[in-house]
């Protein structure tokens, strides 16, 4: 005789004991609390909460019970189930405050912390140069004027009163710029690189209404090696002035003015005469030696290496403006005289700051330029 069917008793079903069902929880509840961030948070609900969950499948096993046992093992399903949730929102909160803390101290800028500074630079000290000379002229009135550094040879030689045959337009002198491999065809392309900023000079007086004040800094370029004293590219500052009634007088006064305003009350200028085609007549100018400003000469006692003890430095050539040049440009010589000077930015450099090689100048490295600051 077959016994009787047991009513189907919750206690039997292994997954709805009670002990079974605190294990469950305490499970959970113990991996919520080890759950380290919100990754792992994810994990455990998805193990402890999901659908093939211990507590999901247990609650599954609760439709299979007859009803009286039902209510029993759904209370105790139920609040397992509760606290298991409610444990994870607890944890979430935790977490996220948590992370939240972290990133706001992670991400806190300090704004009192001294920062990873970048070196300012220098401005190089031919630029810086150029500028104060051109403004020792912008205070006198004069402008400062611009021109290209490919030059057609009409306004680098022929306007300034250079014969065809003058040596200065040899190769040997002057970059021919054309684009054709025949070095015949080169020297015939009556384009050069500009070998002196003379040009500006002859493009503000055809362009100009006159009387012409004008300062013309610029790049030029000459066939040199680079060496201690010699740039192939180097930098001129010229000056010219066409007005009436001007003469060389206006010259050595506009010269000294520029050596007291770059060196110090004092200083003057002397001229001594030389030969350019562009000026008539023409000096070369010589000032006075910043450093012994003179008082070497004759007195072995004090001997100046600046100046070899001669009392005075060479700067660069200057004169009244060729009539020619001035006939060249359309400007009547007859009424109109003028006066003019260059000299190479470079030397000057050399002299003020006691730079010794050329190729500091020109090689680029920032311990070079770095103590001349930033003069504006
Ligand atoms: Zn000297």
């Amino acid at each position: 005789m077959s016994a009787p069917n047991k009513s189907y008793d919750p206690v039997e079903v292994e997954a709805l004991k009670p002990e079974a069902i605190e294990r469950m929880r305490d499970q959970a509840l113990a991996a919520i609390a080890a759950a380290a961030d919100l990754d792992a948070l994810t994990h455990v609900k998805t193990a402890h909460t999901g659908g093939t969950s211990p507590l999901a499948l247990a609650n599954r096993e609760i439709g299979a019970l007859p009803p009286h046992a039902k209510a029993d093992a759904g209370k105790r399903v139920g609040q397992a189930r509760g606290a298991v949730n409610q444990a994870l929102a607890a944890r979430q909160t935790e977490l996220e405050a948590e992370r939240d803390a972290r990133v706001l101290a992670e991400e806190t800028v300090d704004v009192t912390l001294p920062y990873d500074r970048r070196p300012a630079g220098a401005r190089h000290p031919l630029t810086t140069l150029s500028d104060r000379i051109e403004d020792i002229f912008v205070a006198m009135g004069y402008e400062v004027a611009e021109g290209p550094e490919i030059e057609a040879e009409w306004f680098n030689f022929d306007a300034l009163n250079f014969p065809p045959d003058h040596p200065a337009r040899g190769p040997q002198d002057t970059f021919f710029v054309q684009d054709t491999e025949d070095p015949a065809a080169l020297e015939e392309s009556g384009v050069v690189l500009r070998t002196h900023t003379s040009p500006v000079q002859v493009r503000s007086l055809v362009t100009r209404d006159l009387p012409v004040y004008v300062i013309c800094p610029g790049r030029v370029y000459r066939p040199d090696a680079l060496d201690a004293t010699h740039t192939p590219v180097f930098h001129q500052v010229e000056l010219l002035a066409v007005d009436e009634g001007l003469t060389m007088a206006d010259l050595k006064g506009t010269l000294d003015h520029m050596v007291v305003s770059l060196f110090g009350e004092g200083m003057t200028t002397r001229l001594r005469p030389n030969h350019f085609p562009f000026t008539e007549p023409s000096a070369e100018m010589d000032m006075l030696c910043y450093v012994c400003r003179g008082e070497s000469v004759g007195n072995p006692d004090r001997p100046c290496r600046t100046c070899a003890s001669e009392g005075w430095i060479e700067l660069g050539g200057c004169g009244m403006v060729n009539p020619k040049v001035l006939i060249a440009c359309g400007v009547d010589p007859e009424k109109y005289s003028g006066f003019a000077f260059g000299f190479g930015i470079e030397r000057m450099l050399m002299f003020r700051h006691n730079v010794e090689d050329m190729r500091d100048i020109v090689e680029g490295d920032v311990r070079f330029t770095l103590p001349f600051g930033m003069e504006i």
